[in-house]
């Protein structure tokens, strides 16, 4: 009765890796518990959040084919057009959340097309803006671009409206740290960049003050729900955007953190139930307002049984 911090499953957001094909559920080996999922399983797996009583998904695509622009990104019989249409069809209550970024799509690996090996910003736009109509035509509630380029949440948000889709939300990966946490997603996702790392265009850890920066440029440009990534080794920061800013707060509880508790758990080394609650309780108490994490359906069920 005088406990301060809930949580329940209708503030977790679920994360989904589709890819083409039929009757796949090809497990990620660091990430215990998680799929690359074809268009038919993902239907099915999403269909159990949403009677989970999860009220979102945010789907990533592994494309057919890769290339130096991402071109499979914008096509619009891409795997995520395809999956967010036939998801929206067959459970047209969850709210569909779309990865808008370049890298799983792009042959070298990075969020944006190169000059170089530097990725150049302002080309780069363009193409995320033809993304995330690509995944707002095929039915998608939020687009979600991850990427970290200036001004993109700007030119996304200026697209949608002049293609007829001003109630598609904006969430935006605000203050997304450059993170050694992100390992695991990368094998789950294939994302891994050939050269170099993400160190140009992502945040460097030490840094505080310019996350509220970042937020506030993401928020003048029309960002309708603000993140924070990763979230454990910054709860800090998800604790100073919650005081600073009246908008909804996502924390995203990356892979690296899953894998840590998953791989203590298998060696009997930590209670993974408990564990899990607590790191869950611990965002939440940071001041976040949804949670994507891999976790959503263990806690979902753990929640309404408890
Ligand atoms: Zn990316």
């Amino acid at each position: 009765m005088v406990r301060e911090t809930r949580l329940s499953p209708d503030m977790l957001i679920y994360p989904l890796f589709v890819r083409a094909g039929r009757g796949i559920r090809q497990a990620v080996p660091s990430m215990p518990g998680v799929f690359q999922l074809s268009l038919d399983t993902v239907v099915s797996e999403a269909k159990e959040a949403l009677d989970l009583g999860i009220p979102a998904v945010i789907l990533f695509g592994l494309p057919e084919k890769k290339d130096e622009r991402g071109s499979e990104a914008y096509a619009p019989d891409g795997v995520v057009q395809k999956a967010v249409r036939t998801i929206k069809d067959r459970c047209p209550d969850l709210v569909v959340i779309t990865d808008v970024c370049l890298c799983e799509y792009t042959s070298h690996g990075h969020c944006g097309v190169l000059q170089g090996h530097e990725v150049d910003n302002d080309p780069t736009l363009d193409i995320l803006a033809r993304i995330a109509v690509s995944h707002a035509q095929a039915g998608a509630d939020i687009v979600a671009p991850s990427d970290m380029m200036d001004g993109r949440v700007r030119a996304i948000r200026e697209r949608l409206d002049e293609e007829g889709f001003a109630h598609t939300a904006v969430m935006a990966y605000s203050a997304k740290y450059c993170s050694a946490f992100y390992g695991p997603f990368r094998e789950a996702a294939e994302s891994a960049p050939q050269f170099g790392d993400r160190r140009s265009y992502q945040m460097d850890p030490p840094n505080a003050r310019e996350a509220l920066r970042e937020i506030q440029l993401d928020i003048e440009e029309g960002a309708d729900i603000i993140m924070v990534k990763p979230a454990l080794a910054y709860l800090d920061i998800i604790r100073r955007v919650r005081e600073e800013f009246d908008w909804p707060v996502a924390a995203y509880n990356v892979s690296g953190e899953y894998a840590m508790i998953k791989a203590a758990a298998a060696n009997g080394w930590i209670d993974e139930r408990r564990a899990m609650m607590e790191v869950l309780t611990a965002i939440r108490r940071a001041g976040a307002d949804l949670i994507i994490t891999y976790f959503a359906k263990d806690a979902a069920r753990l929640l309404s049984s408890s």
